[in-house]
């Protein structure tokens, strides 16, 4: 087996249409930096409806064969992606860390986290099983099985450019699909990496693809009638926008949105392990994490014998470049997040809220042309302020002080968002409780970041999804895959004459 060949170092990074990497003369281009530096690496082509066309075509001209292919042998290809991937998984890290800034440590836990879900759907021959009933009437069984739905489409977003594609295309290739990938343009190389490894791993050409680029790409994908289905993964202005323009033109979608995930500490927490779940989720891969905690949410007397150690904790932040294997948080992706982010902790100041660390003055010696910023903490966060009810998507912990657990769960249940949340307490009824009325997809009980695991299904609740179905797990096969009924008797059962009344049990 050939190794793959290395995209990082290459000047343009293209589109791969039916196993072919392609970058059309008179394409548009998009930069692509690195964020530690501060330095634009390389460039990304950005598709026209042309190139999307092309790639649906691929896609679609490849599916009958890969839809007919048995459920074993499309395993096997996954299985075969699966080995490749753990032997090139620090290759893809450090993609992501020279793209993204995100520490390489946090990167490798990406890789793994998107190579589970590849695990899961090496599983598909089972996941496929229909059920079956004999006998619904005299020599008649009915069984149901599930078929795949042609060309799928995946638009992701920045943050993970491994494991939210993860999501995505390892459960409709294995369920039968071919499938047209539309990563970030910030974070470009990492598709065509997975692109190589799938090829090496025997996928026949034309079943995953990736185009490259903008709205433009993804209003070409939308529009397309080949494409049946798209799975977006992003903002929620956009992830309403892909619903609804999805919906219009007749295909199934499932639009992953943003978040604004709340931590609730109770006055019986364990102080300690609270203060390190916080402050790796608030700012780990700088808080542009979907998951990221950005509330936290102090019941009681615990607010004032956590915030000091908050503050210690958030001075302490290691932030570097991501490659430094100390590095606690590396830069921001891009110098226009860090301008919004930027914006919002002034924002915040203005407000009134109580600015206890400002990561505003945060200075790298190295690289001072880099996007950084430090970690920030507020204190007397109030819903009504801009920092509490809009999602910042960076290093910004905003605490929230509540008499008691009943105004906890209100604010979490009033908010627009509802993706993740965590408790942290030492009270078991409580935590059942806070499962049982929480308005959100996703409960951590002393657990900080409750991403769940590649077989129970990942999705939010309220403006964090707009669908029915989460991604990967047991409804990502439901979602890339549509259900067909068989009702058979065979002739010698077949009674004499014509039916003209509903059938019945007989
Ligand atoms: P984004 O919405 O800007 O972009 C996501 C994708 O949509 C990209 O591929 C982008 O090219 C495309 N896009 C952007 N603008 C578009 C437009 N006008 N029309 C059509 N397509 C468009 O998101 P981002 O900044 O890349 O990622 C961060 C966001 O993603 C955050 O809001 C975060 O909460 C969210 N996110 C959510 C989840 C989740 O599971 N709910 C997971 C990861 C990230």
């Amino acid at each position: 087996m050939s190794q793959p060949q290395f995209y990082t170092d290459r000047q343009d990074i293209g589109h791969h249409i039916n196993g072919e990497v392609v970058t059309p003369a008179g394409s548009r281009f998009s930069e692509v930096f690195n964020p530690a530096t501060g330095a634009a690496a390389r460039r990304v082509a950005l598709a026209e409806s042309a190139e999307v066309n092309a790639a649906v075509a691929a896609a679609q001209a490849a599916f009958p064969a890969w839809a007919d292919a048995p459920p074993l042998r499309r395993a096997r290809v996954m299985f075969n992606f699966l080995a490749l991937l753990n032997q090139h998984k620090d290759e893809l890290a450090a993609i992501i860390t020279s793209e993204h800034g995100k520490v390489f440590t946090d990167a490798q836990g990406e890789v793994a986290r998107g190579i589970d879900i590849v695990e899961f759907a090496c599983g598909i021959p089972q996941l496929l099983k229909g059920d079956y009933t004999e006998q619904v009437s005299t020599g008649i069984d009915n069984w149901t099985l599930r078929q795949p739905l042609g060309v799928v489409a995946g638009v992701t977003p920045f943050n993970f450019p491994v494991m939210v594609p993860c999501w995505m295309f390892p459960v409709a290739i294995a369920a039968g699909n071919t499938f047209v990938l539309k990563p970030s343009p910030t974070d470009p190389s990492a598709s065509l990496f997975m692109a190589k490894l799938l090829e090496l791993a025997g996928l026949p050409k034309g079943v995953f693809n990736v185009v490259q680029g903008d709205k433009v790409a993804v209003d070409a994908l939308l529009e397309h009638p080949d494409v049946k289905a798209v799975s977006f993964v992003g903002s929620t202005p956009i992830a309403n926008y892909i619903y609804e323009r999805g919906a219009h033109f007749g295909k199934r979608v499932q639009a992953l949105g943003g978040a604004k995930n709340h931590m609730v500490v109770m006055p019986d927490a364990d102080l300690e392990k609270t203060v390190d779940a916080l402050i790796g989720a608030a700012y780990g891969s700088a808080g542009e994490r979907c998951m990221a905690i950005s509330v936290a949410v102090l019941v009681g007397d615990v607010a004032d014998k956590i915030i000091p150690l908050l503050v210690e904790r958030s001075k302490q932040l290691k932030v570097t470049t991501g490659l430094d294997l100390n590095a606690e948080m590396g830069p921001i992706v891009t110098r226009a997040a860090q301008e919004r982010i930027t914006g919002y902790i002034d924002a915040g100041v203005a407000e009134g809220a109580k600015l206890l660390h400002d990561g505003r003055g945060f200075k790298s010696a190295e690289h001072p042309e880099g996007f950084w910023l430090g970690g920030t903490l507020f204190d007397h966060v109030t819903p009504e302020m801009k920092i509490y009810k809009e999602e910042i998507f960076g290093p910004v912990l905003s605490c929230v002080r509540v008499a008691d657990f009943g105004q906890a769960l209100q604010l979490i249940n009033d908010h627009e968002f509802g993706n993740g949340v965590s408790l942290f307490t030492r009270d078991g009824n409580i935590a059942r409780e806070f499962g049982r009325r929480v308005q959100v997809g996703m409960v951590g009980i002393n657990v900080p970041i409750p991403v769940p695991m590649a077989w129970h299904g990942f999705g939010g609740w309220k403006k964090s999804l707009f669908g029915d179905m989460h991604a990967y797990g047991e409804e990502g096969v439901r979602f890339y895959t549509k259900q067909k009924s068989i009702m058979q008797r065979w002739p010698e059962s077949i009674s004499k004459g014509n039916e003209f009344v509903m059938p019945t049990a007989k």
